[in-house]
């Protein structure tokens, strides 16, 4: 069966990973800007990557029948220096209509702090300023409740955003509702060392059901799976679900979410 993954981080990933993906049945990947695991040291180095992100990454996907689509932002690890992360976001709008960009993304919180919250409303501003759909990244463990909250009741106070065009990723059990209530969009990422497993995201779709659901890898640079979305569909069908069900979480829903970007294209 084919299927999305509309959230890795293929820059992290070798030309094996791709393969074994394609192989798979994974046709379409979704690739967030996101922290490098170390923090960059000047605002090119993000020129840079958003050039990787838009030039670079889609061709290494492409002879593996693998579509490349990016988000692009500046990650809440790096959001804490408000006047950088400015310089960051005057980059962002010449990149916006490159023919792969789906708009602003992973963005979010981290620490939760004031700083993270000046730079994310400049993130927001941005993508209502040139209609972009956003992505956010919530934070780990004890502070994903919180900063989960804090996210969705910014978005709430802004009336320029339409839940629809909005994916909260990173949702758990205790936050999946909360997404989910409000008419965004919620991803489950399978991770091994924190956020879901499959079976887990199973469970979820068993109480939730499939309506604006999305799962992911999130693969990127750490310990991590880039073929945790075909590990969800095994999962899936092991607990007797039918192909219509799991093919709507793992295709149709991301086509129709990735679908409202002005850039996308059918596969
Ligand atoms: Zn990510």
């Amino acid at each position: 069966m084919e299927f999305f993954d509309p959230h890795i981080h293929i820059a992290s990933r070798t030309t094996d990973d791709l393969a074994t993906m394609a192989m798979m049945g994974c046709r379409v990947v979704g690739e967030p800007a996101f922290w490098m695991g170390y923090d960059r040291s000047g605002a090119n180095s993000f020129y840079d990557y958003f050039r990787q992100l838009t030039e670079w990454e889609p061709k290494r996907c492409a002879p593996y029948g693998l579509r490349h689509y990016c988000w692009l932002g500046i990650n809440a690890k790096e959001a804490e220096n408000v006047a950088f992360a400015r310089e960051v976001i005057a980059l962002l709008p010449e990149f916006l209509s490159r023919p792969n960009v789906l708009g602003i993304g992973e963005i979010g919180l981290h620490k939760c702090t004031r700083n993270e919250v000046a730079t994310l409303q400049a993130l927001i501003d941005l993508a209502m300023q040139h209609q972009q759909q956003m992505l956010f990244h919530t934070p780990h463990l004890e502070d994903k409740y919180k900063g989960t909250r804090m996210i969705l009741d910014l978005l709430r106070a802004d009336r320029r955003v339409s839940p629809a065009r909005v994916c909260i990723d990173h949702c758990e059990e205790h936050t999946i509702r909360l997404a989910l209530d409000e008419g965004y969009w919620a991803g489950i990422t399978l991770y091994p060392t924190t956020k879901a497993t499959p079976q887990r995201a199973v469970d979820m779709v068993e109480m939730y059901g499939p309506e604006r659901i999305l799962v992911n890898s999130s693969a990127d640079w750490g310990p991590s799976d880039p073929t945790a979305v075909a590990k969800f569909m095994l999962a899936m069908r092991q607990r007797k679900h039918s192909d219509a069900l799991i093919r709507r979480i793992v295709y149709d829903n991301p086509r129709q979410f990735c679908g409202q970007s002005a850039n996308y294209r059918e596969p």
